[in-house]
């Protein structure tokens, strides 16, 4: 008995390897398209095809579905269930990290760490697969989203902070990142700063100016819709805002007149913003309008047969289901009982929510007839009258309690009230309205088909990203510790004095002096000063970084050359 159970082990070490496709060669290519879909699970995906098939019966697959090729465990440094921030990090620089953090190294949590972790490396930017990309290889960097640029998963491809909502960081970082192509959302989110480094450095510069986006003829450019975040796709004003197919279009016909290559990242940011509030309309059209833009992604790499595409979501959301406890009989319900009420919706809760904040109480049937197919009874009506922020109910504002209301409909959010309104129309459930901790599925696409088979770990899958453009999880590390030194290990023969900033918001600026030479160098920017009036300009191809718990620069281990 021993023998054999000894023989089977050995049997399984060499048939089965340990992790995912580690051992499979893959052939690098000029082009990386990454396509994630925020906050997707594999139940969205199947609600929004049976949708797009209900409405569209002679289109019963997705773009993805031909691709479809493994799953993905994706979770945080010391949690199973991922944040935006850690999960797209990891797949940008091969290592979890901890809920917030933006392509930074998490600091130490020994008791719960899912992989070993090094105290001594905790808040250092890593590298991404896009930075790496550019610094190896010349390669052309670009970004579509749908929410505002600083936002986690744009952000987490070209900026380091181990706080994700800290945009006076980010923004900058990505605007001094050299990225050739930006598109989304945040057009009030851009510092002057930035945007004065932007158009010196022949950058086109674009907010909310659909035809000037249209009509540019420059490989550089940043266009952004919106104070913050974009419209959901179904609610969007095709005058105004541009669809995520378009703006992925726009991007690759940009970022392919590089001779290097390019690396692209899309989301389908706002994916995840529905889950979250529970909103099956806005999780299945925005899927859907994602999926649209797999379409363009892929049919270009197929014509261009230099190009893999990686579509893979950064973690699952909300619990969604398609059947629920209320909806009896489950094996019973046909197509038109799931899914014709929910056909018949045509805008968002956000969409519904600036309808009727925008037009008087008289106009609600109206509107619910119009843009979903039904009236409010009664117990409805009530429900939406006692929503707090409904700025138009006829109830005053102080009558307004969960008293007497419909407790299944009852919340003093009127986008959360329409969600709830909707689904109940529909057979699906929901279990949070937070992320959850399945595996998510990944699909590629590779001209040589070294497409990536089975389930990965968030690290495999990095590992595959790199592999695509030529180099290795350790090249990448190694780049890290190249390009983001601490200035106290790189500067460690010469005086060092960190000054802070004597605005309110200002940065800290670390002078280094050696002898008549003294450098400049202030975080959130590629430009250092040379000399006491740091009056000539040395421009870095990556960013600096400043960790204001440490009180440590992070920089190029190669600035103390011109201190020599
Ligand atoms: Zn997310």
């Amino acid at each position: 008995m021993k023998k054999t159970m000894t023989f089977l082990l050995l049997l399984a070490m060499f048939i089965v390897p340990v992790h995912g496709t580690e051992t499979k060669e893959v052939k690098p290519v000029k082009n990386v398209i990454l396509m994630i879909p925020d906050g997707t699970s594999l139940a969205t995906v199947s609600i929004a095809r049976w949708l797009q098939w209900y409405n569209q019966p002679e289109v019963p697959k997705l773009n993805i579905d031909p691709y479809l090729c493994g799953t993905v465990r994706t979770h945080s440094s010391n949690a199973p269930i991922g944040d935006s921030a850690p999960t797209t990090s990891c797949y940008m620089t091969g290592y979890p990290s901890r809920t917030g953090y933006v392509s930074t190294y998490p600091e130490s949590d020994p008791d719960n760490d899912i992989y070993p972790n090094d105290p001594a490396r905790a808040f250092q930017p890593l590298i991404t697969v896009l930075e790496a990309g550019k610094l190896l290889h010349g390669k052309a960097g670009g970004l579509v989203f749908t929410c505002e640029f600083p936002h986690a998963t744009p952000a987490d491809c070209s900026a380091h902070s181990y706080n994700r909502s800290k945009y006076e960081w980010i923004a900058p970082q990505m605007a001094h990142n050299d990225l050739n192509v930006v598109i989304g959302g945040g057009a009030s989110l851009l510092p002057e700063e930035s945007e004065y480094y932007l158009k010196a450095n022949g950058y086109t510069v674009y907010k909310d100016d659909l035809k000037g986006m249209r009509n540019d003829t420059s490989n550089k450019m940043w266009a952004l819709y919106g104070d913050r975040e974009m419209a959901y796709d179904i609610d969007r004003d095709p005058n105004e805002q541009p669809s995520l197919a378009e703006m992925t279009r726009i991007a690759i016909e940009k970022l392919s007149k590089d001779e290097d290559g390019f690396f692209l990242m899309v989301e389908g940011s706002k994916i995840d913003w529905a889950a979250h509030g529970n909103d099956p309309v806005g999780m299945a059209t925005d899927f859907l309008a994602f999926d649209r833009a797999c379409g363009v992604a892929l049919r270009f790499a197929q014509e261009n047969k230099e190009t893999a595409v990686i579509i893979v979501p950064d973690h699952g959301n909300s619990g969604i289901s398609l059947g629920v406890r209320h909806c009896g009989g489950y094996d019973k319900l046909t197509k038109d009982q799931l899914f014709n009420a929910f056909s018949q919706f045509k805008l968002t809760a956000e969409g519904f929510v600036h309808k009727l904040n925008s037009e008087p109480a008289s106009e609600v049937q109206n509107i619910f007839r119009e843009y979903a197919g039904f009236e409010l009874n009664e117990v409805e009506l009530q429900a939406l009258y006692h929503c707090k922020s409904y700025k138009n109910s006829p109830v005053p504002e102080e009558e307004r309690s969960s008293e007497g209301i419909e407790p299944s409909l009852y919340s003093g959010s009127l986008n959360t009230f329409v969600s709830k309104l909707l689904t109940s129309k529909t057979c699906f459930g929901f279990t949070t309205g937070g992320h959850t901790g399945e595996e998510v599925f990944l699909a590629g696409y590779h001209p040589q088909g070294d497409i990536p088979l089975g389930m990965h770990t968030n690290i495999e899958l990095n590992e595959y990203l790199c592999n695509l453009f030529g180099f290795t999880r350790d090249e990448l590390d190694e780049l890290s510790s190249q390009r983001f030194a601490k200035h106290t290990d790189v500067f460690k023969d010469y005086s060092c004095e960190i000054i802070p900033s004597k605005e309110e918001k200002g940065f800290p600026t670390l002078v280094v002096k050696n002898k008549k030479k003294q450098l400049n160098i202030k975080p959130f920017t590629n430009i250092v000063t040379e000399g006491k009036k740091g009056d000539k300009e040395i421009r870095l191809n990556s960013v600096i970084v400043h960790v204001d718990k440490t009180n440590t620069f992070y920089l190029p281990e190669s600035l103390a050359e011109y201190l020599k």
